[in-house]
């Protein structure tokens, strides 16, 4: 396959990074891949398992000479590190990130980038709760949405190249404005992560059932909440942090709903329940119809 950039800088190396290296790799999408994360710790790592053709100990390292510069670093710190690659950065760069959030993410990093950089915002919807440079593969992304959020004035060219690098990876590509995102974000994958941080927190604060029982008898429905509320800790803080207006607008809505189902469940209104799980059934439909899951039982995964 065709290289499209020549040099590619990652600046933070876990999860999404890592699978960013060898998804790039796999199809030989980039001539060098240089990466930087903050600590030696994982810098030592990355170079042990050969995450990035070549680590370096700065980020005006990193950044030096890169056509294409991805920020891979929690929501909260893009700001920063923006106002630390400013500097460095080549005429003609591409500076894109991978932060589950859009709005603040613009707002934090677009007003330290230099006149003739370019900047183009990406969301890959494609993740796992683990996290660390050792948790990257190269088909993360494969059959994955990954969502651009363009701002005004984008280059056409430097858009269209950098759409591709992300289908090459294996994603299908969509654009749409930050606002519409973050609110598309907050219904989709902040507040189900919200709520299940809250279930697992509820089953660990019941005295009247052990956490023991709760390991051990942990069906699906809690099993799956589980596995979401591993999820790296200051990544999630920074996502509610850096997303509060839409995940408070749909916690609002799904507070008024889950008191009706409360409300129903209590006055013994089995129409209304069954209305509802109706509708709802119809979606999970949708999901697999559009090839973002599967119908095997379980989600395909083992019952054990
Ligand atoms: P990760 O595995 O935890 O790796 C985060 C990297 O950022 C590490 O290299 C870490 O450096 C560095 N970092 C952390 N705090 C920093 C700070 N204050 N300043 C500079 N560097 C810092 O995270 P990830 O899952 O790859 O997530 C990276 C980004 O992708 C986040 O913005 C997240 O919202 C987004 N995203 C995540 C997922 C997902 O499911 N995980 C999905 C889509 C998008 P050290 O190792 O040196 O501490």
């Amino acid at each position: 396959m065709a290289q499209l950039y020549d040099r590619v800088a990652l600046i933070g190396l876990g999860l999404i990074a890592g699978s960013l290296f060898h998804a790039m790799k796999r199809a030989g999408l980039a001539g060098e891949v240089v990466g930087y994360a903050r600590s030696a710790e994982t810098r030592d790592v990355a170079r042990e398992i050969g995450l990035c053709d070549r680590v370096v100990d700065s980020v005006a390292e990193a950044v030096e000479g890169a056509d294409l510069v991805i920020l891979c670093v929690p929501v909260g710190a893009m700001g920063a590190v923006a106002a630390e690659i400013a500097p460095h950065l080549k005429q003609g760069a591409l500076v894109s990130d991978v932060g589950s959030t859009k709005g603040a993410v613009i707002e934090a990093v677009a007003p330290h980038l230099p006149d003739g950089v370019h900047f183009i915002p990406a969301h890959p919807l494609a993740g796992t709760e683990q996290s660390g440079p050792r948790s990257g593969f190269a088909e993360l992304f494969d059959n994955r949405w990954c969502l651009l959020t363009p701002l005004d004035g984008t280059d056409p060219e430097v858009l269209e190249r950098y759409k591709e690098l992300w289908r090459q990876m294996g994603s299908n590509v969509d654009e749409m404005d930050a606002p519409h995102h973050d609110l598309v974000l907050a219904v989709t994958s902040h507040t189900p992560h919200l709520i299940a941080y809250t279930m697992v927190g509820v089953a660990d604060d019941l005295g009247r059932v052990t956490d023991s029982e709760v390991v051990q008898y942990s069906a699906a429905g809690f099993r799956d909440f589980t596995r979401i509320a591993a999820s790296d800790p200051t990544m999630w803080r920074d996502v509610f942090l850096a997303n509060k207006d839409a995940t408070l607008e749909i916690l609002g809505r799904f507070t008024e709903e889950l008191f009706a189902l409360q409300r129903a469940i209590r006055t013994g209104d089995g129409e209304h329940l069954h209305d509802y799980f109706t509708r709802t059934r119809a979606i999970r439909r949708g999901i697999i119809e559009a090839g973002q899951d599967t119908d095997v039982p379980n989600f395909g995964r083992n019952a054990k």
